[in-house]
């Protein structure tokens, strides 16, 4: 007689990969932020366990004048990803310097970077040249050794960047081999996830929308502002009359007209009337503010919703920062005692 076997234990569901994403506290929100990160981000809280870091330590590694202004900087990256759609339910969203855990977690890994090493990571020229720094601080050299530390202080085993951070996340894994080869094995090594999603221009015609600039459209602004932005936008520099042909490729507003307007007819149209002299930039930017300001419209209602709790920011930031620093905890007590450095109690 067989015996019908019992049914196997249900396997445990399997965890959620982690994706460790973040933000400096640069200011507002603006439309560059949202074609590069943040509707990406949007869609990944989905599928992952997402953390989402306010960096505001990263803030000081290049700048230690207006930190007063962190505050204000630090609401406003927080309601601007609740107003495009990130759920702090889905997402846990914490303030880095409320992490302590995190500058212990850099000091080990501190020390186990060689200077010639962190001096090796390409964006560290490119932002003294940028900014014009003669000599680095101490802190802005240990910058990608101090995001290792916010990556891995969550166990993150994805993080979503752009190509330029690229050697960032490989100075994280290196760290992350490196600490499981010499005390055992606490970090899972993280992969880069880089979509190719573009960069959005600035209203200036720049190659890059930035705060720093003063080129940008904010996700906040009201439809009046955008209205003026886009009017005063750049365009094809050597078009002089609505009849001359003008030039399509590269040029911002037709960009921001690929990137925002869903009507897909109206933009060809516009495209071939362009090219051959038969639409003016008068037109083309009213049609461009009228789908700017419909692509906005939810995102300012969002945010309207969401100030009816003053609190709200303060709120989400509190539960996320517990949520998150309880992560670090556990991963900083697995580190001492992988090091034995777990003495006293510690
Ligand atoms: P800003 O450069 O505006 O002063 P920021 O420093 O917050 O502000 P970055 O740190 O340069 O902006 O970028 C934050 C993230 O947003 C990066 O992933 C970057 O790729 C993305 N991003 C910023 N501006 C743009 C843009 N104009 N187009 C596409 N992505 C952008
Ligand atoms: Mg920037």
């Amino acid at each position: 007689m067989t015996m019908t076997a019992p049914a196997p234990p249900a396997a445990a569901p399997k965890a959620r990969k982690r994706i460790l994403t973040g933000d400096r506290p640069t200011g507002e929100r603006h439309v560059g932020h949202y074609v590069g990160t943040l509707a990406n981000r949007v869609r990944l809280q989905d599928e992952y366990d997402t953390f989402l870091l306010v960096a505001d330590h990263h803030m000081m590694t290049t700048r230690l004048t207006g930190l007063e202004e962190i505050e204000h900087n630090i609401r406003a990256t927080v309601l601007g990803n609740l107003a495009v759609g990130i759920d702090p339910e889905r997402t846990t969203i914490y303030l880095q310097s409320q992490v302590p855990e995190v500058a212990e977690i850099f000091l080990y890994f501190a020390m186990m970077v060689t200077v010639p090493r962190a001096q090796r990571i390409p964006t560290l020229k490119e932002q003294m040249r940028d900014l014009r720094i003669a000599h680095p601080s101490y802190g802005l050299l240990g910058y990608p050794i101090l995001q290792a530390a916010d990556i891995l202080c969550v166990k993150g085993d994805l993080v979503p960047v752009g190509q330029d951070q690229r050697s960032h996340i490989e100075l994280t894994r290196e760290i992350a081999r490196d600490f499981n080869d010499r005390f055992g094995p606490v970090f899972p090594v993280p992969e880069p996830l880089i979509p190719e999603l573009g960069m959005l221009p600035g209203t200036d015609g720049g190659t890059k929308m930035g705060n720093s600039i003063g080129n940008v459209i904010d996700l906040f602004d009201d439809a009046k502002t955008v209205e003026r932005k886009v009017m005063g936008m750049y365009t094809d520099p050597n078009r002089i009359r609505a009849t001359d042909p003008g030039k399509v490729e590269g040029n911002p507003v037709f960009v921001y007209h690929d990137f925002f307007n869903p009507d897909r007819a109206e933009v060809e149209d516009l495209k071939e009337r362009y090219r051959t002299g038969r639409v003016g930039d008068v037109e083309v930017k009213k049609r461009l503010a009228v789908a700017l300001n419909a692509f906005l419209d939810p995102i300012r209602e969002r945010r309207d919703a969401l100030l009816r709790d003053p609190r709200i920011v303060e709120e989400v930031i509190a539960t996320g920062t517990a949520r998150a620093r309880a992560e670090a905890q556990r991963t900083l007590r697995e580190m001492r005692a992988a090091m034995k450095l777990d003495y006293f109690g510690a």
